[in-house]
């Protein structure tokens, strides 16, 4: 019974503030059942048992049949009234031990001891169909001992945002944890002025972040415990390795989570993906995304584009992601170094030459990435090519996601779209050096643009598409969020009717464009 399982008080864990849990015995359900707890089980003191608060009358908004056929779950059951119990946090699933996890984090470049879900609950570990470990977790079920001055919940539109994002990132093959649903709660939370509260339903590899690392870090008997669960749920093909000498399975760890992360920011910046807040705690350790806060894709290519109203020294600009995510992994590398050799200096060495491998594994992603995007591949794309590229795209403000698809169009002998981006006699000495390498290498116009509109997405979520379906969610009107769902995981298809989801917004729209942290 999660009320009756906080039988250490958080003091004794050494968790300041840390009240029990709310006592009422919670309802069960079998909408969900089976559940794992490997994480509670064997990291316990980084996990308080815990409830959602009670829920008097949850509606669902949107549910992702696809996403729980794939976990075995059935649909039907998720739309009864058992199903938004245990989808609101109001209900723990079936012989389910619903847990709080703690961790620490670096928060715009601040160490923050003690973080933890101050709005997100662990309900379990479901094994798939095909015998994949995920996390299934609330987020908005209510206050926990981690919710510092928090209320504990969410409102509606920041979780769909998450719902719509996350998805359309799965569906454009990245990395990411994916939303099972979103129910609304019928409570008014207070934001700026009552909003619909609501709680998201995710699903992902794990929670580890780097930021339980950099609390575990703090407590010597809880760190090779917690590396060795993450190698060997993340990392298996390291498990074997001895825990110490040379080439220790710690030092691969930390090789290994850097290359992945590498990868995964690279494919951010190659669809024009602005995380927003990249503080330590939203840095997984299996590579995934995590944490859809205020998170936007670009329209104009930019730099320096910045869309959270938090962010004011734009430390999360679009192309300061990869240096910042290299900063998050020093401090993950940092956690590890009583791990990776009991000699300070050797771990330093070790660690600091795992870290500095982060710029050659993100611009071999970024290079293959980039060559893909422009019909050529790794060996034959040319760096100058690809730095006057955004030269030209920064110096016309042009559309980051539209470009590369006018680009095919005009390989296809259809010069309009790009026409519409860029001067013609501005674009053309590029493309004439950009078609002579197609040529050089043997790539015919025709074939080569239909393998760029497998890699260059026609549909994203827009800013102004997003944010006007969430506004008209928030107001009882969910079609155009289903409508925005449908047309952003289908990013590579091609619908007459989707025809105003493609192009940018228009610059009244973005200049004055934020997106809020999500709380
Ligand atoms: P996030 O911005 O979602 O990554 O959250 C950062 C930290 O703030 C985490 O420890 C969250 O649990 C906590 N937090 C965010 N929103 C709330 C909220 N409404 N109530 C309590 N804690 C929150
Ligand atoms: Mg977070």
């Amino acid at each position: 019974m999660p009320g009756a399982a906080v039988d250490i008080p958080g003091a004794d864990r050494g968790y300041p503030g840390l009240v029990a849990a709310p006592d009422s015995p919670i309802r069960t359900s079998t909408a969900i059942s089976g559940l794992e707890n490997t994480f509670a089980d064997r990291l316990g003191p980084l996990t308080v048992p815990w409830q959602g608060a009670e829920v008097s009358s949850p509606t669902m908004v949107v549910l992702n049949v696809d996403l729980a056929v794939a976990l075995g779950l059935d649909p039907s059951a998720l739309r009864t009234d058992d199903g938004l119990a245990v989808l609101s946090g109001a209900a723990s699933p079936a012989d389910a031990q619903p847990v709080a996890t703690a961790y620490s984090g670096h928060q715009f470049g601040g160490y923050a001891p003690m973080l933890g879900d101050g709005r997100a609950l662990l309900l379990g570990e479901l094994l798939d169909p095909r015998g994949h470990r995920v996390d299934i977790q609330l987020k908005g079920s209510g206050p926990t001992p981690f919710s510092r001055g928090g209320d504990g919940f969410a409102v509606l539109g920041p979780m769909l945002r998450e719902y719509v994002v996350s998805e359309a990132m799965n569906a454009l093959g990245i990395p990411t944890t994916r939303s099972l649903s979103v129910v609304a709660t019928g409570r008014d939370v207070r934001r700026e002025g009552a909003q619909p509260g609501a709680v998201l339903a995710r699903v992902a590899a794990s929670h580890l972040r780097v930021g339980t690392f950099e609390l575990a870090a703090r407590h010597a008997n809880l760190l090779a415990p917690l590396a060795d669960y993450a190698i060997e749920r993340h990392y298996p093909e390291l498990a074997g390795l001895p825990a110490d000498g040379d080439g220790n399975r710690y030092q691969r760890f930390l090789a290994a989570v850097v290359e992945r992360q590498a990868e995964l920011v690279a494919r951010w910046m190659l669809v024009g993906f602005v995380h927003g807040v990249m503080n330590t705690d939203n840095t997984t350790i299996s590579g995934e995304t995590i944490d859809y806060g205020p998170c936007a894709f670009i329209d104009a290519f930019d730099p320096n584009a910045v869309f959270s109203s938090i962010d004011h020294g734009g430390r999360y600009a679009f192309g300061n992601q990869p240096t910042v995510l290299k900063w998050n992994l020093a401090r993950f590398a940092e956690t590890l170094l009583t791990l990776i050799d009991p000699t300070p200096d050797a771990a330093i060495a070790s660690a600091t030459a795992a870290l500095n491998s982060f710029d050659d594994h993100y611009s071999r992603h970024f290079r293959a990435g980039m060559a893909a995007k422009l019909g050529l591949d790794d060996a034959s794309v040319d760096a100058v090519l690809i730095d006057d590229l955004f030269t030209l795209l920064d110096d016309h403000h042009v559309d980051w996601t539209g470009a590369f698809r006018a680009l095919a169009d005009d390989l296809r002998g259809n010069p309009e779209p790009l026409d519409g981006l860029i001067p013609r006699e501005q674009a053309a000495s590029w493309i004439t050096r950009w078609r002579t390498a197609l040529a050089d290498h043997g790539r015919d116009g025709a074939t080569t643009a239909k393998a760029m509109d497998r890699v260059n997405p026609r549909y994203i979520p827009r800013n102004h598409h997003l944010d006007a379906a969430l506004r008209a969610a928030t107001d009882g009107d969910l079609l155009p969020v289903e409508e925005l769902v449908d047309v952003v995981t289908h990013p590579f298809a091609h619908r007459p009717e989707w025809a105003a989801y493609e192009g940018p917004a228009p610059e009244s729209f973005t200049s004055g464009f934020q997106t809020f942290c999500g709380t």
